[in-house]
């Protein structure tokens, strides 16, 4: 007597093999601080840096002269003598942040805030209503360049590390601020993935 063959397994929902985002706003300080100041967008402008404090964000022209986020202001100022300092003004760069992480909230329930300018997003099981995870990434870039007026840079992985650790290679370093630059995908084998928390 033959066994009877076992029974279908229903068939499984395809999964995208990187599913996580790493979405990062370029020079967000920045951006947001002089976004109705279109006599600063072509000046280098260094926001945070203060006395003996670091520099929070410098904008593009400001990174032509070596000025980088982290930086003392000291090594900035000199740098760029005539860059324009500011403080961060966090009465207009909260609310821009948080308005950010709900709209990512509106593709997909697993959003971790890592900063006010970055999140990881887990967007397994948004494909149905969203499409592929570079869909996704396309979606978020327009979106937050027309509601808010500033662009953001997105990795594209399977795992948390990859997603970040490709990041800076991506839109953020060349041609950044360029809305149809394409999203790039990050190869790399699948690894354990760490979980994202629910917030
Ligand atoms: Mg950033």
């Amino acid at each position: 007597m033959t066994a009877a063959p076992p029974p279908a397994s229903p068939p499984l929902a395809p999964q995208p093999e990187c599913p996580l985002l790493h979405v990062d706003m370029d020079a967000f300080y920045a951006s947001v601080m002089i976004r109705d100041r279109p006599d600063l967008h072509d000046v280098p402008v260094v926001v945070g840096g203060g006395h003996r404090g670091v520099v929070l964000s410098a904008n593009y022209p400001a990174r032509r002269f070596g000025i980088r986020s982290g930086m003392s202001g000291t090594e900035a100022r000199r740098l760029c003598p005539h860059a324009v300092t500011m403080p961060p003004d966090f009465t207009l760069l909260t609310p821009v942040s948080k308005a950010i992480m709900e709209t990512f909230r509106t593709v997909t329930p697993v959003v971790e805030v890592t900063s006010l300018d970055e999140a990881f997003l887990d967007v397994r099981g948004a494909g149905r209503l969203f499409g592929s995870p570079e869909a996704i990434a396309e979606r978020l870039r327009a979106r937050i360049r027309a509601e808010h007026g500033i662009t953001c840079s997105v990795g594209i992985a399977a795992t948390v590390s990859v997603a970040k650790a490709r990041q800076p290679a991506g839109q953020a370093g060349r041609g950044a601020g360029d809305p149809t630059r394409p999203v790039r995908r990050r190869g790399a084998p699948p690894r354990r993935r760490r979980p994202l928390r629910r917030r």
